[in-house]
């Protein structure tokens, strides 16, 4: 805990979060620091610091230095309520110790069959290996997620909105039902993170941000973490201590520079994205647009109702045509690259295609669906870039 209580808002917090003066020594921001031996005065001095608690405390490498508690702190008050954040080298390997603080051998997780792809990976393999069987439920399900939990069921698993399909789950009535039930909620968080869906404060025991994606958001870094409720931070500690889960001072320092201006970015990435899905609905050739706050997405009052805003990631179904007409605007697009991730300042474009990574839940659509990442150029020039890769799509379509 750090400056957590003081009644200052978001846009606050994020200027002065982990930056405290015993860390920045007087700069403006924590320093990298690299290091894994740390130096001790004497053998009492050692001996001391390794007997308590090494929770932000110098003692070797592995357990942070304060680069990285810096980061930890400011993302642990954007969360109220929670108790404390672990940093991860990658998003993947937050939902990883976040699943394992709480899984063992014979448990069973409810999954949302709209998960991150590689989340799903690691539920059908490693968890498989463990011992830890998998259910996947319908993103919609709501408080019917009762009737999914059976007496070995140890935690749900949700993320909102889906990847690629952005159908926005009632996190408070699955977490109403988890907590009667003595279950373990984990959400990933990255789309909304914490300035538009304080998710502890929800009644979620650990939250996930792959920070490679708007707390970093130059795509220069892979960073991930997970904040923990006052019940779920020991074992989320110890768990990725054993597991020797550091990541490393430069990318967290990428982390903590990010996240100074991660409120103004967030609000340009939710203007432009807004404009340009609502500029899509209307075109000739786009059946749907699925951005939680357009009323055509699955789930879109519970976004209106749950949420504090909407990031620049959405997707679009294409009306009609197949991969090849769908190539013909993708190929071709000026402003948008092609690649993974997202987050970043720019903007980028994906074919996605969520019934091959979808188990109890498909989905009809009209036509193949483009992901869009809404960057921080000018709006008039993707949708110009857009308007003609739609033109494209069409000709091919025929
Ligand atoms: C990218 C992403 C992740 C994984 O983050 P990495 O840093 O790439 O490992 C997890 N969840 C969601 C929703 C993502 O988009």
């Amino acid at each position: 805990m750090t400056d957590d209580d003081l009644p200052i808002k978001p846009a606050t917090r994020l200027v002065q979060a982990g930056r405290r003066a015993e860390w920045t020594k007087g700069v403006v921001n924590v320093p990298v620091w690299r290091g894994s031996t740390v130096l001790y005065d004497n053998v009492a001095h050692m001996r001391a610091t390794g007997a308590g608690d090494l929770h932000e405390k110098l003692f070797y490498g592995r357990k942070g230095l304060p680069t990285q508690w810096s980061l930890a702190d400011a993302l642990t008050s954007l969360e109220p309520g929670a108790e404390a954040t672990f940093l991860y080298p990658s998003g993947v390997a937050a939902i990883a110790a976040a699943l394992l603080s709480v899984l063992s051998p014979g448990d069973e997780l409810l999954l949302v069959d709209s998960a991150y792809d590689p989340t799903r990976g690691l539920a059908t393999g490693l968890l498989t290996r463990m011992g830890v069987t998998t259910r996947f439920y319908d993103p919609l399900v709501g408080a019917g997620i009762a009737e999914l939990i059976g007496p070995a069921t140890k935690a749900i698993f949700l993320e909102s909105p889906g990847s690629l399909s952005f159908e926005v789950q009632d996190i408070p009535a699955i977490v109403e039902i988890a907590k009667a039930r003595g279950i373990t909620t984990i959400l990933d968080n990255t789309w909304a993170t914490p300035l538009f869906f304080p998710a502890i404060e929800k009644g979620v025991d650990l939250t996930v941000l792959a920070c490679t994606k708007y707390v970093v958001g130059h795509s220069d870094a892979m960073l991930g973490s997970v904040t923990a409720a006052p019940s779920h931070w020991a074992a989320l500690r110890d768990t990725s201590f054993q597991l020797g889960q550091v990541a490393s001072p430069d990318d967290a320092y990428l982390g903590s520079r990010g996240l100074r201006t991660m409120g103004v970015r967030l609000a340009q990435h939710q203007q432009s994205a807004l404009a340009i899905a609502k500029w899509l609905a209307e075109q000739p050739g786009v059946a749907q647009v699925l951005h939680p706050a357009l009323p055509s997405c699955p789930g879109h009052d519970i976004f209106a109702r749950d949420f504090l805003g909407s990031s620049g990631l959405f997707a679009f179904v294409l009306d009609g045509g197949n991969d090849a007409a769908r190539t013909a605007m993708l190929d071709g697009l000026a402003h948008f690259g092609l690649g993974f991730s997202w987050g970043g300042y720019e903007s980028l474009a994906i074919p996605a295609d969520p019934h091959r990574y979808r188990s109890v839940t498909k989905r009809d659509f009209a036509g193949p669906l483009i992901r869009l990442q809404i960057g921080l150029e000018d709006t008039d020039d993707l949708i110009a870039d857009l308007d003609r890769g739609l033109a494209r799509f069409r000709a091919a379509r025929g």
